[in-house]
């Protein structure tokens, strides 16, 4: 199942001055889910929109499962 990334916008915690900050996360679906139902996340609050959409990049990367022939134990 492929995922799909899309970038979710909403305000942070309230900052100094008159300006409401805008944080941006990245999450993810399955690319054959008519809901769209979120399956992940991103727990950072990034600034800009390329932040963000980078992190769900590299999340998507590591989905890919164990390599063929060898998988990662960790203890
Ligand atoms: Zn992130």
């Amino acid at each position: 199942m492929a995922f799909k990334i899309r970038i979710m916008a909403s305000h942070g915690k309230p900052g100094r001055g008159p300006v409401p900050r805008i944080i941006y996360k990245a999450e993810a679906y399955e690319e054959g889910d008519q809901f769209r139902e979120r399956k992940w996340q991103c727990l950072h609050d990034h600034e800009t929109v390329e932040h963000a959409f980078n992190c769900g990049m590299v999340w998507l990367g590591d989905q890919h499962g164990p390599a063929p022939g060898g998988r990662v134990e960790t203890a």
